[in-house]
């Protein structure tokens, strides 16, 4: 079997190797190198606080392989809200996670304050924190990632943008190349690739920035700000703090942050710890969605599969989802449970109705 995968991120880099793993012969097509779309832009939180079965099953097999590789840095993960009643919304969280065998525990304000000085609590209602959730450092997942694949076999074709002339064949400026399946996972880009063989996907983009503060004094965890919806993660000895969040059209957007945003991020942090900090360095990046939040992931037609639409949470899930697409595609036995695959369906949508990418989930998680 031969199978193009188009898109050298951590997404389209997984599924390509374990494809190579289980024996097929493949090629995979970069429009640049390797990370130069969103997984070399992404904060690198990575955990397991999924209130869902599957999510939380995913996010297990995620975890397990980037320790596995050596890419995760552990580190917890805390998420807290601020108004009155989320109390009740935390609590019924934490045991979902909990009932999935999540190592996730409440912890109180007073607590964690306690085991993290930096922090202010007085404006915390509730708080949850994951204990086996890490950082990654996307330099090292984009290099490790790119290194697996060429020793499973993988070839890698850099600076070479892709179209589809038909669902398994390719064109880059150089050749035509037949395929007996196409793999796209090219970020926002996969939604007018696919376009191109007559397949339609519901996907909308969004711009999410992030920053990286001087150097502070300090242990702090991971932290996501429910209520106010930014968060930040150790960098070092300085914090990466994201947010900002706004849909964009993919064909025109701005890859430096925007100062709004850098303001609003470095406000967040000094109204929510003790620290005062100033920025070094800011960017913004592309994130994709479905209207449900679920990501589309599967076959889109004869011999033509997606992977796209994460939802900010792509970097996490890549070793998971990218090792599900190698099964699918070559037709092996799926680690995660089956109903992945009607969940995730590219094509459960009836209609490429544009919608916010950024609106409430109709989704369970
Ligand atoms: C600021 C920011 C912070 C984030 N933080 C986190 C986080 O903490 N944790 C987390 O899990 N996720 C995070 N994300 C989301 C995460 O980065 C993405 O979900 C994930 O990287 C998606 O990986 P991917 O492989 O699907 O896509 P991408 O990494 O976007 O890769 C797609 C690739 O396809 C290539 N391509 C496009 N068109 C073509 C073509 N025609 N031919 C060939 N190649 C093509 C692109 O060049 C690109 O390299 C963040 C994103 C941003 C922007």
């Amino acid at each position: 079997m031969r199978v193009a995968v188009v898109g050298g991120g951590a997404v389209g880099l997984v599924a390509a190797s374990d494809l190579a793993a289980r024996g097929v012969s493949v090629t995979l097509y970069e429009r640049d190198e390797p990370g130069s779309g969103a997984t070399g832009r992404a904060a690198g939180i990575c955990y397991d606080a999924f209130a869902g079965k599957l999510d939380a099953a995913v996010a297990e097999r995620a975890l397990t392989r980037y320790r596995e590789w050596e890419l995760l840095d552990p580190c917890p993960y805390v998420w807290a809200a601020r108004e009155r009643g989320d109390e009740t919304a935390i609590q019924g969280q934490v045991a979902e996670m909990q009932s999935h065998g999540r190592p996730v525990e409440r912890i109180s304000p007073d607590e964690l304050g306690e085991r993290y000085p930096p922090l202010r609590t007085e404006r915390i209602e509730a708080a949850g924190i994951a204990t086996a959730a890490g950082l990654l450092d996307t330099d090292a997942v984009v290099t490790r990632l790119a290194d697996r694949a060429r020793e499973c076999g993988v070839t890698v074709e850099t600076n070479a943008p892709v179209s589809l002339l038909g669902p398994t064949t390719v064109e880059t400026p150089s050749r035509r190349t037949d395929f007996d399946a196409v793999v796209v996972a090219a970020g926002p880009a996969t939604k007018p690739l696919v376009a191109d063989v007559g397949v339609s996907l519901a996907l909308e983009t969004y711009r999410t920035q992030a920053l990286v503060t001087d150097p502070f004094e300090g242990a702090l965890p991971s932290f996501y700000d429910a209520t106010e919806e930014f968060y930040w993660r150790p960098h070092g000895d300085a914090l990466l703090v994201g947010g900002g969040a706004h849909a964009t059209d993919p064909a025109e957007w701005d890859a430096d942050a925007d100062p709004a945003f850098v303001e609003a991020a470095l406000e967040n942090v000094r109204s929510s710890t003790t620290l005062d900090p100033t920025f070094d360095r800011a960017w913004a990046g592309l994130c994709t969605a479905a209207p449900d939040r679920d990501p589309l992931v599967g076959r889109a037609t004869d011999g033509l599969w997606v992977a796209t639409g994460w939802q900010g949470h792509g970097l996490m899930r890549a070793p998971a989802m990218g090792e599900f697409v190698a099964e699918q595609v070559s037709g092996t036995a799926s680690r995660i449970d089956a109903p992945l695959s009607t969940r995730f369906d590219p094509t459960r949508f009836d209609d490429e109705a544009s919608f916010d990418p950024l609106g409430d989930p109709t989704a369970d998680w």
